[in-house]
């Protein structure tokens, strides 16, 4: 059992810890000693979360609620890419370390913010669009002079932290699969473990973990069964046939993969010596269809406790039986120790998709409670204190009749990290009331969004609250508005200074400080970028230092935006301190005039092609087209749309599919790509009217 070597750490107390040299040493130094007490040693950022527990709290607290209305950048590192930003940085004695959009991974100073090593694993572009939510990446992992990264393209990869170079590198997946990973490895015991993103696709879920040495495999487990003529040979194998197939019906569940990605919690326990997988939900998403509409379907949408050493399975509990509604339980997974009716318990802590937050013994892996963190969310009324599984709402289940679900697919919560403060015992989260429509789609045998008839659904109410897991409560909440994400902003930090930090934003954004007792706003700058990512806490020779990366895209881009489309910009990472120089770059102009065609289509082509842009390119260029957000091109203003075989080429033919924009000929004809232009050339030639008038394209809020 670890017990803390300091309860705190003010000024002083730092001061110390960088005298006796745990600053600025050999990074080679980390080992599993070190890791294991990572927040005892604030000063760095060893691992995503801050330390095992991935609480997001640092006790530094040289920045403080009384002071940090003199922060300011330190510094500004801008990036050789122009997409979403999620990763969180690691500071390893002194050393930042970040991954970009394209997996791509830089070395900083971090009193300069120079640029030490950059390594470019080049994921193949047209991977970009085997992924649902951008080519993002969530974080790193930091261990005996080795920095490691999940690539966008499935492979793990171990870099020299020193020289940027390669050591070793390993596939993860079946490379013929709608397989991506987005999430941060983690390193515990010497040991790497990964998992991946993919089932919105048919793919089935698992993580693997590797030795941190060499990259040789150690142990895998599925998180559903397979092909039942065919043993896995794997860890989960018997907790697999012991539990999880029974809860699968009909001949063909396994060959669309079931789903269960684990593509973002996985989470070490240091005392209890376990590890905690979050998994995604089923492929295809509606139950019905995916499993004649019975059985729980495990290990779906499950919180997974298996042994670190093996990988064999120990407990689970999971979330959603049945899952349907894309309700994953990936979502960030925080370990700490709760005072509840008198008893110290420990627990783990995940707010996930579908509006509950769950308190878990994680001894036993039995609820202690779980208490919707939005109200009346529609789905269920509540979770039942007895068995632990939701009570579902009639009609919830869209079989019979569309239903409007709240949360939606995007979450109540989603990756964005949640922090939690020892000191105020409260959770930071972002929260979101995001609603939509469920119908059942036989061809797809997915759950589609019902896109054409957004018009009705509520408002969703977009916030960061602070939550009492003991009370179950709300204790405040700060909204966040102007946006039309989905989202209640970007992951959090909080801090010993009384303090929470957080992002937000859509093109361009903001960063808030807030005071974590009280929720009062104590200090906000605008910032050119979205901010997505989690910010970190680090020091280096007697300052404290807020770094945060900022980028827009990921699970955005489907929204599009209630900001005006500017040109594209850099992703950015920028340092605070206290009294800082630095100044941030202003954000960029507006994007640029659209590019009509000449010809004029015809009312009946231009409404096929709405259609057909609707199901195929509106996911990443912008929802309706009048909200793109121009991050990935805004195709009204696009020089290929003017000219039909130029549109083809690209449509068609994929000659842009080295920067992500495959060929889409497995999907439309030259007849439907021609459709496409007349729609977007009709609302191009209607933008450039509007643009000749002097009329502003800023659009109203909401949606
Ligand atoms: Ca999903």
């Amino acid at each position: 059992m670890i017990r803390p070597v300091i309860k705190k750490v003010g000024s002083a107390i730092a001061a110390l810890l960088l005298l006796s040299g745990c600053s600025g040493g050999d990074p080679g130094e980390i080992d599993n000693e070190r890791l294991l007490l990572a927040q005892e040693y604030p000063e760095s950022w060893l691992m995503v979360g801050g330390g095992y527990d991935e609480q997001h709290y640092s006790r530094l607290a040289l920045i403080n609620a009384s002071n940090v209305a003199d922060l300011a950048p330190a510094w500004v590192a801008e990036f050789d890419v122009y997409r979403g930003q999620e990763g969180e940085p690691l500071v390893v004695d002194g050393i930042v370390y970040l991954v970009t959009a394209w997996s791509k991974v830089h070395a900083l100073d971090g009193a300069s913010g120079k640029l030490l090593w950059s390594y470019d694993p080049k994921v193949p572009g047209e991977w970009g669009a085997k992924g649902c939510c951008d080519v993002v990446s969530r974080g790193l992992a930091y261990f005996e002079g080795k920095v490691y990264l999940g690539a966008y393209d499935g492979r793990l990869i171990a870099i020299d932290a020193k020289t940027g170079q390669e050591q070793w590198s390993v596939n993860t997946i079946d490379r013929t699969k709608k397989y991506t990973i987005t999430g941060a490895p983690r390193v515990f015991k010497g040991k790497v473990v990964i998992g991946n993103g993919g089932a919105e696709y048919p793919t089935r879920g698992y993580v693997t973990a590797y030795d941190a040495q060499n990259g040789h495999k150690v142990w895998r487990f599925y998180t559903v069964p397979g092909d039942p003529d065919v043993q896995d040979g794997e860890a989960s194998d018997e907790a697999l046939e012991r539990l999880a197939r029974p809860t699968w019906f009909g001949e063909d569940y396994w060959k669309n993969g079931g789903g269960g990605t684990a593509w973002d919690a996985i989470v070490y326990d240091r005392e209890l010596d376990r590890l905690y997988i979050g998994t995604g939900n089923g492929a295809p998403h509606n139950h019905y269809v995916r499993s004649q509409g019975k059985g729980d379907n495990l290990f779906l949408s499950s919180i997974v406790a298996v042994d670190p050493d093996t990988g064999e399975y120990i407990w689970h509990y999971q979330v959603n039986p049945g899952e349907s509604w894309d309700y994953t339980a990936v979502q960030p997974i925080v370990l700490a120790d709760l005072r509840i009716d008198g008893k110290i318990r420990k627990v783990l802590m995940q707010a996930p998709k579908n509006g509950f937050f769950y308190v878990i013994d994680r001894e036993t892996g039995k609820p202690i409670s779980a208490q919707p963190f939005v109200e009346n969310p529609r789905w269920a009324s509540r979770i039942d204190q007895a068995t632990w599984r939701p009570v579902e709402n009639p009609g919830a289940r869209y079989i019979d009749a569309p239903f409007i679900n709240m949360p939606g697919p995007p979450g109540a919560h989603n990756w964005q990290p949640m922090a939690f403060s020892p000191d105020t015992g409260l959770v930071y989260l972002p929260t979101s009331t995001n609603a939509q429509r469920m119908k059942a789609s036989v061809e797809s045998t997915h759950a589609s969004p019902d896109v054409a008839n957004l018009g009705d659904l509520p408002v969703p109410e977009n916030f960061l609250q602070a939550w009492d897991p003991v009370r179950n409560e709300m204790r405040w909440k700060v909204p966040v508005e102007g946006y039309r994400t989905d989202t209640g902003g970007g992951g959090v930090l909080a801090t010993a200074g009384n303090l929470v930090f957080q992002g937000r934003g859509e093109i361009t954004g903001e960063f808030l400080a807030i005071a974590a007792d009280s929720g009062k706003v104590l200090w906000r700058t605008e910032t050119p970028n979205q901010i997505m990512a989690a910010p970190v806490t680090y020091m280096i020779n007697g300052e404290q230092y807020v770094l945060v990366a900022m980028g827009a895209g990921g699970p955005s881009l489907l929204w599009g935006s209630a900001q005006a489309p500017r040109e594209r910009q850099p992703t950015r990472l920028v340092a605070f301190k206290l009294g800082g120089k630095a100044v941030l770059p202003e954000p960029p102009p507006f994007a640029g005039p659209a590019a009509p065609p000449v010809e004029q289509f015809s009312n009946a082509l231009v409404t096929k092609g709405e259609e057909l842009y609707s199901t195929n390119c509106s996911r990443c260029h912008g929802r309706p087209i009048e909200r793109a957000s121009n991050i990935l091109p805004d195709l009204r203003r696009s020089s290929y749309l003017a000219d039909r075989n130029a549109w083809n080429m690209v449509l068609i033919d994929g000659v842009l599919s080295d920067l992500g924009m495959v060929s889409f000929s497995d999907k439309i004809s030259r007849e439907d790509a021609e459709a496409i232009r007349a729609y977007v050339g009709r609302r191009s030639q209607d933008l450039a009217r509007a643009q000749a008038a002097g009329i502003s394209e800023r659009p109203s809020r909401g949606r």
